[in-house]
């Protein structure tokens, strides 16, 4: 089996677009809004001749409770079956209280993971990708899932890790 990526994070943060960018086609559903029920869906992937399965934690039930329990259960399930996590974090939004809760579950998991900094579509948005330090996982990889700007390197992080 190859080994399991995760992307995990808040509805709407661009996981979806992500995992398309990483498999060079529109496979993941993108919505504009949150909310969305979908199951996890797996994908074979590849990246500078590295095959890894790529998990896009497809979407989120919103219900009496809330949607911030629900973004941590899935993200809890697809972080246990994991080998390393692609953690996605709205850079233009910065650091909200679902991320970090996904943050201390991703610590008592003990996963290798690597911080994607998404939205930064333009070399403007570079600080908001440094503001996510402050989030402890190490380096944000700041990422356009939308226009390809760095995912490379983000990518060439991720499959290191696995
Ligand atoms: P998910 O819920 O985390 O899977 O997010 P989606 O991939 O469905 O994207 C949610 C919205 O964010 C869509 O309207 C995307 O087009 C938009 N989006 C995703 N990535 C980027 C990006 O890098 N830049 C910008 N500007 N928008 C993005
Ligand atoms: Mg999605």
């Amino acid at each position: 089996a190859w080994p399991v990526l995760a992307v995990v994070g808040r509805p709407n943060v661009g996981k979806s677009t992500l995992v398309n960018r990483i498999l060079g086609r529109r496979e993941a559903v993108v919505e504009d809004m949150p909310g969305v029920t979908r199951d996890r869906v797996s994908y074979p992937a590849e990246w500078a001749g590295r095959r890894f399965t790529l998990v896009d934690t497809g979407g989120w039930e919103v219900d009496v409770a809330g949607i911030e329990a629900r973004v941590a259960q899935q993200a809890e399930v697809a972080i246990a079956l994991a080998d390393a996590v692609l953690f996605v974090v709205d850079a233009t939004v910065g650091a909200t209280d679902t991320d970090e809760q996904v943050v201390r579950l991703l610590r008592r998991a003990g996963k290798p993971v690597v911080l994607c900094a998404n939205k930064v579509d333009g070399p403007a948005g570079e600080a908001d990708a440094a503001a996510l330090w402050a989030l402890g996982l190490g380096e944000p990889f700041p990422v356009s899932a939308l226009h390809g700007r760095g995912t490379g390197d983000l990518l060439e992080a991720a499959v290191d890790a696995l």
